[in-house]
């Protein structure tokens, strides 16, 4: 493999202006698939989700999924689109030994949903996303090659194929030319692909698993020298399968065509892979055009004509989405954008939000959540929501502290203890006896004890060096193990010492 060389990117940016385009396939959560009645599961054993529909036995037709067309009209929607009154399947000829029937099933100059738009965030920045269209089609099956170096077909012994995946609902969600965005380019690219999949998230129509293929982005990216008015030829990586890849492939692409433009060459339209160890992109086929696919309308589906009054339902039926959600959370939380964006990042408005809802105050649900919580997911490499505790009982915890049975150090001790699976957080406090000493007996003779044998320190809060007193709390802190209410053993130090304030 040769890696291409590139140019530094802020030397590129000097020189070119990027053009972005982004080509995102969502596979839908459907029960069933596009246009037969075979299961959907992800992970089934080879195969064992066909028939002879998507297998394309001669005879069998095709029959149109209501609730795939349902959902891509509802994502439409939610990407500000507007809904085609009428439109077609389109057949795309080519062959994949992946696609049994030698064609797929797609749309081409009628997208069920078209000319909308996503807005994203970027550096405090509103940057909007132009959605060109949103057509339904359905996915191919899977090509496994075995014994080459590189998963490839060259080189490879022999291939097999799993046809599970042939004729799941695929929806195709394409932008226009994103331009203007300079050198926020991979960062306006990934986000947009971090608020699509969080759209497509709340509306329940996929489980956006980029890991599982789920959700698979295709990144264009051209660049235009300074001052030209025309864009330069692009190209088109394929499959980039995490957000941050998402970035980086955006990044490398501009680097690698600078260096080439630089030098007097010409890009080639072509896809290209992207590598998630080398962080760069190779070249895959060059691309072809869309008159290559010879499509016609699809003989063997009526056209779809969704009644625009159910369209006006499902509009008035989406739920709140994203952006709508984080302006009203901010809201309520009364949080800076600063921590909003830490939240964002963290994935934890869901954590928050039902921490919340199950009683405790947002402030203190935060503060755990981004806090003790956040640094023990990142120690043990799993994302908040992973770690085994809940919502619930991070309230309840709050709820301790609040009502002065648990102090924040001990607060935290609770936290470890439901982490390490010793139950509830009472459990944990009963087992490990963590309650505060607010037995008033016990905390006087813990402040007699700590006086006795701190007589020097005794001695200068007595003459009125009351800042001395500090040791001595801290002594009570520690002959109680962290459970003594700290300001009220302050107060019975001073008022054992002859002293006030
Ligand atoms: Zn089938």
């Amino acid at each position: 493999m040769t890696v291409d060389t590139h140019m530094p990117y802020d030397e590129a940016l000097a020189r070119f202006e990027p053009v972005l385009g982004l080509e995102t396939h969502v596979e839908l959560g459907t029960a069933s698939k596009m246009f037969c009645g075979c299961k959907t599961t992800f992970g089934a054993p080879p195969n064992t989700q066909v028939c002879p529909t998507c297998l394309a036995f001669p005879g069998s037709l095709p029959t149109a999924n209501a609730v795939a067309i349902e959902s891509t009209i509802r994502i439409g929607l939610a990407l500000n689109c507007s809904i085609a009154e009428w439109c077609r399947f389109a057949r795309k000829n080519y062959f994949y030994p992946d696609m049994p029937k030698n064609y797929q099933i797609s749309q081409y100059d009628e997208p069920l949903c078209f000319d909308g738009y996503l807005d994203v965030e970027v550096d405090g920045r509103t940057v909007r996303v132009e959605i060109e269209r949103v057509h339904l089609e359905e996915d191919t099956g899977k090509s496994t090659h075995v014994g080459g170096a590189t998963g490839r077909i060259q080189g490879a012994d022999y291939s097999i194929v799993d046809y599970n995946r042939a004729g799941i609902p695929l929806v195709e969600i394409v932008t226009k030319p994103v331009e203007g965005t300079e050198s926020l380019a991979p960062d306006v690219a990934k986000a947009y692909v971090t608020e699509l999949r969080e759209t497509l998230r709340s509306l329940g129509v996929s489980d956006v698993r980029m890991e599982e293929g789920s959700l698979r982005c295709d990144v264009n990216v051209s660049l235009m020298p300074r001052g030209a008015s025309e864009w330069g030829t692009r190209t088109e990586t394929k499959n980039v399968n995490s957000l941050r890849s998402v970035e980086r492939a955006v990044r490398s692409e501009i680097e690698r065509q600078a260096a080439i433009l630089a030098d007097g060459g010409r890009i080639i339209q072509e896809t290209r892979h992207f590598h998630e160890d080398t962080g760069v992109t190779t070249p895959g086929r060059s691309k072809e055009e869309a008159q290559d696919y010879r499509y016609f309308p699809e003989p063997d589906l009526v056209p779809i004509a969704p009644d625009p009054a159910w369209v006006a339902t499902l509009k008035e039926a989406l739920p709140e989405l994203p952006s709508v959600r984080r302006k009203r959370l901010q809201a309520e939380w009364g949080v800076s954008d600063l921590d909003m964006q830490a939240m964002h990042n963290a994935d934890a408005f869901d954590l928050v939000e039902a921490t919340v809802a199950a009683g405790a105050p947002a402030a203190d649900a935060r503060k755990w959540w981004m806090g003790e919580l956040a640094r023990r997911a990142n120690e043990s490499g799993v994302a908040l929501a992973g770690l085994p505790i809940t919502p619930a009982q991070i309230a309840r915890v709050t709820e301790l502290v609040a009502s002065g049975a648990l102090n924040d150090k001990l607060a935290r001790e609770v936290l470890e203890g439901v982490l390490a699976g010793e139950g509830s957080p009472d459990e944990v406090v009963e087992r490990r006896g963590l309650r505060i000493v607010n037995d008033e007996g016990e905390l006087s003779a813990i402040v007699d004890q700590v006086i006795a044998g701190n007589a020097d320190a005794a001695d200068k809060v007595r003459s009125g060096k009351i800042a001395a007193a500090g040791a001595l709390v801290g002594g009570v802190m520690k002959a109680s193990r962290g459970k003594a209410d700290a300001a009220r053993a302050r107060e019975l130090i001073l008022e054992k010492l002859g002293v006030s304030e």
